[in-house]
């Protein structure tokens, strides 16, 4: 049982860079929560102060309602897991699982227990008299996971365990983690850059940002609902499209792009929200996905336009189609493989306005 807690954390290197700025998120017992943002948002920093590896500057972590801001890292009861596995080269994969479990002086029987438990959960037992250097890069991400687990701890912490993997191999060690999670129900925080990794993991994510969290909720929420326009552009592969806008009084929001502009109906969902805050300077999102070809039997609401056609992408079921509308900026679109259009050539593509995201211009907040 562990829920872990964060009021008003910050993180201030040397009394001048402030890495993390009033953070209050709580995660709770068995949760499988994900930290995600761009290189130096202060995620991994966030982590470091949960391990107890770096001082927290203001506010205060609990773990189970227990303030821990100075308690040592070898009393919180939690296991790190890095990206560089940190394994021993001269200790044997079996040595190696059962080190921090002789450190706190286990019983021999209770650490080859624990040791065989963790290497048959993940698929290692084979290789316990093994040097690490002797395994696939896999297999010894297996081993430092393997080390966390004989410890039984409360709290899982990764940072970015899975950086160092080629691509298929971090595809399978992300459904591997998933499914250690939901045996050891154990509560698991997990940092990563990779917004996929973050989506396809996490119960929640927390989305981070120049030290500043941006929002908290679970994935499918995030990606339909991001509070604000950095959010919606970082969550989502090809990334969301944006377009400045202006709404005109017959309910209609026109892009005005150099010479040529082109104008779409305000969506229904977004009219009355508009209409209450008077905002006539907009962003306008739209998902890849919600671009289409052709009408959608159940879509009611399109707004066609020409595209001018970039690049087109195909990758297998899908193809991913850069295009232009008359300006230097670049939208791509999500479309179905079956009559790509042609690279050069006009092309009619439809906006389903049902699923635009509006912005505040100026905060950058969702409407
Ligand atoms: P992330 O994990 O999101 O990449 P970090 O938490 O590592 O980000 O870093 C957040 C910010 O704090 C960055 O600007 C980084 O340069 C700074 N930072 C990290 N560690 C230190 C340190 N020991 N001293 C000074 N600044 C640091």
């Amino acid at each position: 049982m562990a829920e872990v807690k964060l009021e008003s954390v910050s993180k201030i290197y040397d009394g001048k860079v402030t890495a993390v700025r009033d953070v209050n998120v709580t995660i709770n017992d068995k949760e499988f929560v994900v930290l995600v943002g761009p290189s130096g948002c202060g995620k991994s920093t966030v982590l470091r102060m949960i391990a107890g590896l770096e001082e927290i500057s203001q506010g205060t972590i609990r773990i189970d309602e227990k303030i821990v801001n100075d308690v040592a890292p070898k009393d919180r009861d939690i296991a790190m897991v890095f990206q560089n596995y940190a394994l021993y080269p001269h200790m044997s994969v079996f040595e190696n699982l059962a080190f921090g479990l002789k450190l706190r002086k286990y019983e021999k029987q209770e650490i080859d227990r624990r040791v065989q438990h963790a290497a048959k959960i993940l698929g290692i037992d084979k290789f316990l008299d093994r040097k690490p250097k002797a395994l696939s890069g896999g297999q010894r991400q297996r081993v430092a996971l393997g080390r966390a687990i004989v410890r039984h701890p409360k709290v899982f912490l990764f940072d970015e365990p899975l950086s160092n993997l080629d691509a298929n191999l971090r595809v399978q060690m992300r459904t591997e983690i998933s499914r250690l999670h939901h045996q050891l129900q154990t509560t698991m925080i997990y940092v990563t850059h990779d917004q996929i990794e973050a989506m396809s993991m996490g119960d929640r994510i927390v989305v981070m940002k120049d030290g500043v969290v941006q929002q908290v909720d679970t994935p499918l929420n995030i990606y339909h609902h991001p509070a604000n326009k950095f959010v919606a552009g970082f969550i989502g592969s090809p990334t969301m499209n944006f377009m400045n806008g202006t709404l005109k009084k017959n309910r209609h929001l026109v892009f005005q792009q150099d010479q040529s502009s082109f104008s779409m109906p305000v969506p229904k969902t977004l009219e009355e929200k508009l209409k209450v805050r008077g905002q006539t300077q907009v962003t306008l999102g739209i998902r890849p996905e919600h671009i289409y070809a052709h009408k959608h039997a159940d879509v009611e609401t399109v707004s066609p336009f020409t595209a001018n056609i970039e690049v087109v992408e195909p990758v297998g079921n899908e193809v991913f189609v850069y295009f232009s509308t008359g300006t230097e900026m670049q939208y791509v679109a999500r479309l179905a493989t079956d009559s790509p259009p042609t690279i050069g050539k006009p092309f009619q593509l439809l906006f389903d306005t049902s699923k635009v995201h509006l912005f505040d211009k100026q905060t950058e907040k969702a409407i």
